[in-house]
């Protein structure tokens, strides 16, 4: 696949969507409480079937279209209503199914530096991936333009995993993920 050129900003409009990101509405979302100030990055990582990579469980998923007999797995999780605002593809691929000023709902019972309800506050973005495989180069280098171009818009203080705001129920995006990686990612250039 021939990657966009990284030099090319990524950017996100006044409503929150990012171009270019494949654009897939989730029907999952509503409007965050009024005033809220978006300060929170959650990193995710999800794979359906479980550990299976490519297929279209995850936008299924999120669109509630799920069929329950399409894998033992899903038949537990066919009902439930989920979303996150992004989904980076294990190519890199950026895919949006929520816009960032609404509330997609990806973080459930959850809590951020003494602040609960992280779904308010939060922009989630999931990495197609599982807690102990290896997340790829080109999703590392699209995970970083996204929250750079998502720091510009609005005040981020934060990059946080799954795992962090939710520490007793998920353990995702998992050690796998290499925290130290997409610091140097995001870390201003020396030169
Ligand atoms: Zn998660």
């Amino acid at each position: 696949m021939l990657a966009a050129s990284p030099r090319r900003r990524l950017g996100i409009d006044a409503r929150g969507y990012a171009a270019p990101a494949r654009q897939i509405r989730s029907p999952n979302r509503d409007a965050r409480p009024a005033g809220t100030v978006v300060s929170l990055i959650v990193v995710h990582g999800i794979s359906l079937p479980p550990g299976e990579f490519g297929g279209e469980g995850i936008v299924q998923l999120f669109t509630n279209r799920l069929d329950p007999a399409g894998h033992p797995y899903y038949a537990a999780i066919a009902g439930i209503r989920v979303s996150a605002h992004f989904l980076i593809r294990r190519d890199g691929e950026l895919v949006q199914f929520v816009g960032c000023n609404e509330r997609a709902w990806h973080a459930g019972v959850s809590a951020w530096k003494g602040k609960a309800r992280c779904n308010d506050f939060s922009i989630g973005i999931e990495l197609e991936g599982a807690d102990d495989v290896p997340y790829t180069a080109a999703q590392y280098t699209s995970l970083a333009r996204l929250v750079r171009a998502l720091r510009r818009a609005y005040p981020i203080a934060d990059v946080a995993g799954h795992s962090d705001i939710a520490p007793s129920r998920k353990t995702d995006p998992g050690p796998a993920f290499d925290w130290a990686r997409l610091r140097r990612l995001l870390a201003p250039r020396s030169r």
